[in-house]
Protein backbone atom coordinates (compact mmCIF):
# COMPACT_ATOMS: atom_id res chain seq x y z
CA UNK A 1 0.00 0.00 0.00
CA UNK A 2 1.32 3.44 -0.81
CA UNK A 3 0.77 5.91 1.75
CA UNK A 4 0.52 9.72 1.83
CA UNK A 5 2.82 12.02 3.86
CA UNK A 6 2.07 12.94 7.24
CA UNK A 7 2.75 16.53 8.71
CA UNK A 8 4.24 14.90 11.98
CA UNK A 9 5.30 11.84 13.30
CA UNK A 10 6.04 13.09 16.87
CA UNK A 11 2.15 12.31 17.76
CA UNK A 12 2.55 8.59 17.39
CA UNK A 13 6.25 7.75 18.52
CA UNK A 14 6.83 10.33 20.94
CA UNK A 15 5.47 11.17 24.67
CA UNK A 16 6.62 14.14 27.04
CA UNK A 17 5.85 14.17 31.02
CA UNK A 18 5.64 17.89 31.67
CA UNK A 19 6.24 19.76 34.51
CA UNK A 20 2.61 19.88 35.09
CA UNK A 21 2.60 16.27 35.19
CA UNK A 22 0.55 16.60 31.72
CA UNK A 23 1.11 14.23 28.46
CA UNK A 24 1.87 16.44 25.09
CA UNK A 25 3.55 14.83 22.27
CA UNK A 26 6.91 16.40 22.15
CA UNK A 27 8.53 19.95 23.85
CA UNK A 28 7.22 22.09 21.66
CA UNK A 29 3.67 21.63 21.54
CA UNK A 30 1.05 23.76 23.08
CA UNK A 31 -2.01 22.43 24.35
CA UNK A 32 -2.01 18.82 26.65
CA UNK A 33 -3.34 15.45 25.59
CA UNK A 34 -4.29 14.61 28.99
CA UNK A 35 -3.79 14.97 32.89
CA UNK A 36 -1.35 11.99 34.29
CA UNK A 37 -2.82 13.12 37.65
CA UNK A 38 -6.45 12.15 36.65
CA UNK A 39 -5.83 9.87 33.95
CA UNK A 40 -3.31 6.67 33.16
CA UNK A 41 -0.56 7.00 30.79
CA UNK A 42 -2.71 4.19 28.84
CA UNK A 43 -5.93 6.08 28.70
CA UNK A 44 -4.36 9.19 27.50
CA UNK A 45 -2.73 7.47 25.02
CA UNK A 46 -6.15 5.93 23.90
CA UNK A 47 -8.03 8.56 24.41
CA UNK A 48 -9.84 10.33 21.13
CA UNK A 49 -7.61 13.67 21.59
CA UNK A 50 -4.19 11.64 21.02
CA UNK A 51 -6.29 10.08 17.86
CA UNK A 52 -7.58 13.45 16.64
CA UNK A 53 -4.40 14.56 16.81
CA UNK A 54 -2.99 11.81 14.90
CA UNK A 55 -5.56 12.43 12.27
CA UNK A 56 -4.55 15.98 12.05
CA UNK A 57 -1.07 14.67 11.16
CA UNK A 58 -2.65 12.15 8.35
CA UNK A 59 -4.73 14.88 6.98
CA UNK A 60 -1.33 17.15 6.43
CA UNK A 61 -3.55 19.98 8.99
CA UNK A 62 -1.86 22.12 11.25
CA UNK A 63 -3.73 21.44 14.43
CA UNK A 64 -5.73 24.22 15.68
CA UNK A 65 -6.99 23.47 19.17
CA UNK A 66 -5.06 25.82 21.49
CA UNK A 67 -7.43 28.55 20.33
CA UNK A 68 -6.77 31.52 17.84
CA UNK A 69 -2.52 30.09 17.94
CA UNK A 70 -2.03 26.59 16.67
CA UNK A 71 -0.92 24.01 18.58
CA UNK A 72 2.49 23.85 16.33
CA UNK A 73 2.91 27.17 15.64
CA UNK A 74 6.55 27.08 17.42
CA UNK A 75 7.67 24.64 14.64
CA UNK A 76 5.82 26.55 11.92
CA UNK A 77 7.39 29.92 12.79
CA UNK A 78 10.63 28.24 13.46
CA UNK A 79 10.36 26.78 9.38
CA UNK A 80 9.68 30.62 8.69
CA UNK A 81 13.09 32.00 9.81
CA UNK A 82 15.22 28.76 8.82
CA UNK A 83 14.72 25.27 6.98
CA UNK A 84 14.79 22.86 10.25
CA UNK A 85 12.09 22.24 13.43
CA UNK A 86 11.31 19.85 15.99
CA UNK A 87 8.77 18.75 13.46
CA UNK A 88 11.56 18.36 10.65
CA UNK A 89 13.52 16.27 12.99
CA UNK A 90 10.56 13.74 13.05
CA UNK A 91 9.71 13.42 9.17
CA UNK A 92 11.78 11.57 6.21
CA UNK A 93 15.55 12.24 6.59
CA UNK A 94 15.29 13.50 10.51
CA UNK A 95 17.17 12.63 13.12
CA UNK A 96 13.43 11.55 15.19
CA UNK A 97 11.76 9.87 12.13
CA UNK A 98 11.07 6.03 12.51
CA UNK A 99 9.98 4.02 8.83
CA UNK A 100 7.45 2.11 11.30
CA UNK A 101 6.40 5.18 13.07
CA UNK A 102 2.18 3.83 11.88
CA UNK A 103 2.77 0.78 14.12
CA UNK A 104 2.60 3.28 16.95
CA UNK A 105 4.89 1.95 19.24
CA UNK A 106 6.83 4.68 21.67
CA UNK A 107 10.40 5.43 20.65
CA UNK A 108 10.96 8.55 22.34
CA UNK A 109 9.99 9.33 25.65
CA UNK A 110 10.84 13.12 27.33
CA UNK A 111 10.88 13.47 30.92
CA UNK A 112 10.33 17.21 32.45
CA UNK A 113 8.86 15.61 35.48
CA UNK A 114 9.77 18.45 37.75
CA UNK A 115 10.39 22.39 37.81
CA UNK A 116 12.89 22.37 40.13
CA UNK A 117 16.23 24.79 39.20
CA UNK A 118 18.38 26.79 40.39
CA UNK A 119 18.51 29.65 37.44
CA UNK A 120 15.69 32.23 36.44
CA UNK A 121 16.80 32.34 32.52
CA UNK A 122 15.44 35.16 30.35
CA UNK A 123 12.83 33.65 28.53
CA UNK A 124 12.06 31.14 31.21
CA UNK A 125 8.98 31.02 33.35
CA UNK A 126 7.92 29.51 36.75
CA UNK A 127 6.51 26.72 34.67
CA UNK A 128 10.24 25.41 33.92
CA UNK A 129 12.19 27.17 36.89
CA UNK A 130 11.20 27.22 40.48
CA UNK A 131 14.06 29.69 40.86
CA UNK A 132 11.61 32.42 39.12
CA UNK A 133 9.46 31.96 41.49
CA UNK A 134 11.01 34.64 43.93
CA UNK A 135 11.35 37.61 41.65
CA UNK A 136 7.36 36.76 39.88
CA UNK A 137 6.48 37.41 43.40
CA UNK A 138 8.09 40.75 43.37
CA UNK A 139 6.74 41.91 39.75
CA UNK A 140 4.59 44.74 39.69
CA UNK A 141 1.01 44.22 39.36
CA UNK A 142 -0.13 46.32 36.56
CA UNK A 143 -1.46 46.71 33.25
CA UNK A 144 2.24 47.28 31.93
CA UNK A 145 3.44 44.28 32.72
CA UNK A 146 0.30 41.73 32.11
CA UNK A 147 2.09 41.04 28.92
CA UNK A 148 5.13 39.34 30.55
CA UNK A 149 3.33 37.86 33.83
CA UNK A 150 1.37 36.08 32.13
CA UNK A 151 3.84 34.14 30.36
CA UNK A 152 6.57 34.03 33.70
CA UNK A 153 3.48 33.03 35.79
CA UNK A 154 3.43 31.78 39.84
CA UNK A 155 3.55 28.12 39.07
CA UNK A 156 3.91 26.31 42.34
CA UNK A 157 7.35 24.35 43.06
CA UNK A 158 6.63 20.70 41.70
CA UNK A 159 9.19 18.13 42.96
CA UNK A 160 9.69 14.79 41.59
CA UNK A 161 7.12 12.09 42.51
CA UNK A 162 9.47 8.77 41.97
CA UNK A 163 6.52 6.37 42.32
CA UNK A 164 4.44 8.35 39.65
CA UNK A 165 7.04 8.28 37.06
CA UNK A 166 7.69 4.58 37.39
CA UNK A 167 3.86 4.03 37.52
CA UNK A 168 3.89 5.73 34.38
CA UNK A 169 6.29 3.63 32.76
CA UNK A 170 5.86 0.18 33.82
CA UNK A 171 2.65 1.00 31.62
CA UNK A 172 4.31 1.38 28.67
CA UNK A 173 5.47 -0.79 26.22
CA UNK A 174 9.13 0.47 26.02
CA UNK A 175 10.82 -2.48 23.84
CA UNK A 176 10.60 -0.18 20.25
CA UNK A 177 12.14 2.60 23.21
CA UNK A 178 15.04 4.35 21.54
CA UNK A 179 15.84 7.68 22.81
CA UNK A 180 14.98 9.18 26.40
CA UNK A 181 15.22 13.41 26.42
CA UNK A 182 15.90 14.41 30.07
CA UNK A 183 14.96 17.88 30.34
CA UNK A 184 13.55 19.97 33.20
CA UNK A 185 13.76 22.28 35.48
CA UNK A 186 17.55 20.91 35.73
CA UNK A 187 17.43 17.45 35.29
CA UNK A 188 20.77 17.43 37.63
CA UNK A 189 18.38 18.26 40.25
CA UNK A 190 15.75 16.19 39.40
CA UNK A 191 15.70 12.49 41.24
CA UNK A 192 13.27 11.21 38.59
CA UNK A 193 16.17 11.73 36.55
CA UNK A 194 18.43 8.85 38.30
CA UNK A 195 15.26 6.81 39.18
CA UNK A 196 14.60 6.65 35.57
CA UNK A 197 18.05 5.19 34.43
CA UNK A 198 17.70 2.73 37.26
CA UNK A 199 14.11 1.66 35.93
CA UNK A 200 15.79 1.51 32.34
CA UNK A 201 18.78 -0.97 33.63
CA UNK A 202 16.42 -2.97 35.48
CA UNK A 203 14.22 -3.90 32.84
CA UNK A 204 17.53 -4.34 30.78
CA UNK A 205 16.74 -2.02 27.90
CA UNK A 206 19.03 0.72 28.93
CA UNK A 207 22.06 -0.44 26.67
CA UNK A 208 19.88 0.19 23.44
CA UNK A 209 19.26 3.89 24.67
CA UNK A 210 20.67 7.22 23.59
CA UNK A 211 20.22 9.66 26.45
CA UNK A 212 19.79 13.32 25.82
CA UNK A 213 20.36 15.16 28.65
CA UNK A 214 19.53 19.21 28.28
CA UNK A 215 21.47 20.72 31.27
CA UNK A 216 22.34 24.20 32.54
CA UNK A 217 25.75 22.78 33.78
CA UNK A 218 25.67 25.48 36.72
CA UNK A 219 24.81 22.87 39.56
CA UNK A 220 26.61 21.54 42.27
CA UNK A 221 27.85 18.29 41.72
CA UNK A 222 26.09 16.21 44.58
CA UNK A 223 26.97 12.28 46.09
CA UNK A 224 24.72 10.75 43.16
CA UNK A 225 26.83 11.77 40.48
CA UNK A 226 28.84 8.14 40.67
CA UNK A 227 26.09 6.09 40.34
CA UNK A 228 24.50 8.43 37.52
CA UNK A 229 27.84 8.27 35.79
CA UNK A 230 27.84 4.32 36.03
CA UNK A 231 24.58 4.08 34.66
CA UNK A 232 24.42 6.67 31.51
CA UNK A 233 27.76 4.99 30.81
CA UNK A 234 25.65 1.85 30.15
CA UNK A 235 23.23 3.77 27.80
CA UNK A 236 24.52 3.41 23.77
CA UNK A 237 25.28 7.30 23.46
CA UNK A 238 25.13 10.12 25.91
CA UNK A 239 24.69 13.46 24.84
CA UNK A 240 24.34 16.44 26.80
CA UNK A 241 22.96 19.72 25.36
CA UNK A 242 24.84 22.44 27.06
CA UNK A 243 22.22 25.73 27.96
CA UNK A 244 25.70 28.55 27.04
CA UNK A 245 24.06 31.12 25.27
CA UNK A 246 26.78 33.43 25.01
CA UNK A 247 30.05 35.00 26.45
CA UNK A 248 30.69 34.52 29.69
CA UNK A 249 28.80 38.00 30.49
CA UNK A 250 26.12 37.37 28.09
CA UNK A 251 25.00 33.85 29.81
CA UNK A 252 25.76 34.71 33.22
CA UNK A 253 23.02 38.06 32.24
CA UNK A 254 20.71 35.41 30.07
CA UNK A 255 21.32 32.53 32.58
CA UNK A 256 20.48 34.53 35.58
CA UNK A 257 21.28 33.26 39.74
CA UNK A 258 22.71 35.53 41.75
CA UNK A 259 25.94 33.82 42.56
CA UNK A 260 26.75 33.46 38.49
CA UNK A 261 26.24 29.94 38.55
CA UNK A 262 26.56 29.63 34.95
CA UNK A 263 29.66 31.37 34.59
CA UNK A 264 31.99 29.93 31.69
CA UNK A 265 34.32 29.10 34.33
CA UNK A 266 31.58 26.61 36.36
CA UNK A 267 30.65 25.00 32.81
CA UNK A 268 34.04 24.44 32.29
CA UNK A 269 34.18 22.94 36.08
CA UNK A 270 31.22 20.52 35.01
CA UNK A 271 32.27 19.45 31.94
CA UNK A 272 35.50 18.07 33.69
CA UNK A 273 33.40 15.98 35.61
CA UNK A 274 32.34 13.58 33.16
CA UNK A 275 35.70 14.06 31.29
CA UNK A 276 36.91 10.34 31.69
CA UNK A 277 33.45 9.32 29.99
CA UNK A 278 31.95 8.60 26.55
CA UNK A 279 29.55 11.62 26.54
CA UNK A 280 29.20 14.05 23.69
CA UNK A 281 28.75 17.59 24.83
CA UNK A 282 26.81 19.93 22.42
CA UNK A 283 26.49 23.50 23.06
CA UNK A 284 23.24 24.85 22.43
CA UNK A 285 22.80 28.47 22.44
CA UNK A 286 18.70 29.67 22.42
CA UNK A 287 19.07 32.56 20.12
CA UNK A 288 17.81 35.59 20.57
CA UNK A 289 17.61 39.34 21.25
CA UNK A 290 20.38 39.08 24.25
CA UNK A 291 22.92 36.62 22.32
CA UNK A 292 22.62 37.50 18.77
CA UNK A 293 25.67 39.70 18.65
CA UNK A 294 27.87 37.90 20.38
CA UNK A 295 27.50 34.14 18.95
CA UNK A 296 30.92 34.52 16.69
CA UNK A 297 32.59 35.24 20.96
CA UNK A 298 30.84 31.60 22.31
CA UNK A 299 32.00 29.94 19.45
CA UNK A 300 35.21 30.96 20.03
CA UNK A 301 35.45 29.83 23.14
CA UNK A 302 33.94 26.35 22.49
CA UNK A 303 36.91 25.86 19.72
CA UNK A 304 39.72 27.62 21.08
CA UNK A 305 39.24 27.48 24.97
CA UNK A 306 37.02 23.90 25.73
CA UNK A 307 37.88 22.14 22.39
CA UNK A 308 41.67 22.15 23.14
CA UNK A 309 41.32 21.50 27.16
CA UNK A 310 38.89 18.66 26.26
CA UNK A 311 40.17 17.03 23.20
CA UNK A 312 39.31 13.57 23.69
CA UNK A 313 35.62 14.61 24.48
CA UNK A 314 33.12 14.08 21.88
CA UNK A 315 32.34 18.26 21.06
CA UNK A 316 29.54 19.42 19.10
CA UNK A 317 28.00 22.91 18.16
CA UNK A 318 23.91 23.37 17.15
CA UNK A 319 23.12 27.12 16.49
CA UNK A 320 19.82 26.55 14.95
CA UNK A 321 17.95 26.95 17.73
CA UNK A 322 16.23 30.47 17.62
CA UNK A 323 13.77 31.48 20.19
CA UNK A 324 10.04 31.77 19.16
CA UNK A 325 8.96 32.65 22.05
CA UNK A 326 8.09 34.73 24.61
CA UNK A 327 8.63 37.01 21.39
CA UNK A 328 9.48 39.86 23.22
CA UNK A 329 12.66 38.45 23.27
CA UNK A 330 13.08 36.83 19.62
CA UNK A 331 14.75 38.40 16.85
CA UNK A 332 11.80 39.95 15.55
CA UNK A 333 11.47 42.66 18.48
CA UNK A 334 14.85 44.18 16.83
CA UNK A 335 14.37 46.82 14.53
CA UNK A 336 15.52 46.23 10.95
CA UNK A 337 18.48 48.47 10.87
CA UNK A 338 20.11 46.45 14.03
CA UNK A 339 19.50 42.90 11.78
CA UNK A 340 20.96 44.35 9.08
CA UNK A 341 24.17 45.00 11.00
CA UNK A 342 23.70 41.67 12.18
CA UNK A 343 24.04 40.17 8.71
CA UNK A 344 26.60 42.11 7.29
CA UNK A 345 28.86 41.00 10.58
CA UNK A 346 27.82 37.25 10.12
CA UNK A 347 28.79 37.54 6.30
CA UNK A 348 32.02 38.66 7.32
CA UNK A 349 32.51 36.26 9.74
CA UNK A 350 31.24 33.47 6.85
CA UNK A 351 34.10 34.90 4.35
CA UNK A 352 36.83 35.85 6.80
CA UNK A 353 37.07 32.57 10.19
CA UNK A 354 38.05 29.98 9.98
CA UNK A 355 34.83 28.43 12.09
CA UNK A 356 32.79 30.66 9.42
CA UNK A 357 31.30 27.45 8.41
CA UNK A 358 29.39 26.98 11.50
CA UNK A 359 27.36 30.28 10.34
CA UNK A 360 26.75 29.60 7.00
CA UNK A 361 22.65 29.50 7.62
CA UNK A 362 22.80 32.71 9.95
CA UNK A 363 22.15 35.20 6.99
CA UNK A 364 19.53 33.73 5.60
CA UNK A 365 18.02 33.34 8.67
CA UNK A 366 18.32 36.39 9.74
CA UNK A 367 17.08 37.53 6.52
CA UNK A 368 13.87 35.97 6.88
CA UNK A 369 13.43 38.05 10.38
CA UNK A 370 10.89 40.22 10.01
CA UNK A 371 9.96 43.21 12.27
CA UNK A 372 7.45 42.48 14.46
CA UNK A 373 6.82 46.03 15.00
CA UNK A 374 7.22 48.69 17.35
CA UNK A 375 5.10 47.33 19.97
CA UNK A 376 6.57 43.91 20.64
CA UNK A 377 10.26 46.23 20.30
CA UNK A 378 8.83 47.82 23.60
CA UNK A 379 7.89 45.10 25.07
CA UNK A 380 11.43 43.88 24.71
CA UNK A 381 12.85 47.29 26.55
CA UNK A 382 10.01 47.13 28.96
CA UNK A 383 10.76 43.47 29.89
CA UNK A 384 14.93 44.38 30.09
CA UNK A 385 14.40 47.18 31.91
CA UNK A 386 12.04 45.75 34.64
CA UNK A 387 13.84 42.55 34.66
CA UNK A 388 17.47 44.41 35.53
CA UNK A 389 15.77 46.21 38.10
CA UNK A 390 14.05 42.88 40.10
CA UNK A 391 17.93 41.44 39.49
CA UNK A 392 20.28 43.80 39.58
CA UNK A 393 21.56 43.34 36.66
CA UNK A 394 22.46 45.60 33.63
CA UNK A 395 21.88 45.10 30.02
CA UNK A 396 24.19 48.23 29.45
CA UNK A 397 26.65 46.61 31.08
CA UNK A 398 26.68 42.98 30.11
CA UNK A 399 25.48 43.41 26.16
CA UNK A 400 26.58 46.98 25.24
CA UNK A 401 25.34 45.62 21.15
CA UNK A 402 21.76 46.41 22.42
CA UNK A 403 22.18 49.80 23.62
CA UNK A 404 20.54 51.80 20.41
CA UNK A 405 17.70 49.30 20.83
CA UNK A 406 16.89 50.23 24.03
CA UNK A 407 14.22 52.85 23.70
CA UNK A 408 10.84 52.88 23.43
CA UNK A 409 9.59 54.22 19.98
S1 LIG B 1 4.58 19.77 14.41
FE1 LIG B 1 6.06 20.33 16.01
S2 LIG B 1 4.81 20.92 17.77
FE2 LIG B 1 3.51 19.74 16.39
S3 LIG B 1 3.62 17.65 17.15
FE3 LIG B 1 5.14 17.87 15.51
S4 LIG B 1 7.05 18.40 16.54
FE4 LIG B 1 5.38 18.76 18.01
Amino acid sequence: MKYKSVLCTAPFVSVVITPERALRPCCKYSGDLGDLSKQTITEILASDVVKDLQKDMYDNKWPDRAGPVGNCEECRLAEKIHSRSIRTAYIPGGTSYFNDWRNGKIRIIEISSSNICNLSCAGCSTRFSSGWLKYAKVIEKNTDTEFYRDIIHESPIINPNNDLLIKNLSELDLTHLNRVNIKGGEPLMNTDMLVALRYFDEINILHKLEIHMDTSGAVIIDKTINETIALLCKAKRIIFGLSVDGPDEVTTYIRYSPKNMASLDNIRNFISVFEKNNITFMVSPTIMVYNIFSLDRLVEWWLYDITPSFNHLDLDIYLFNFLIGPDYLSLQALQPATISRLIDHYNNIVETKEYGHWFSHLPDALENIEYSGNKLHNQMVKYTLDMDKIKGQSIYKSIPELTNEMCYL
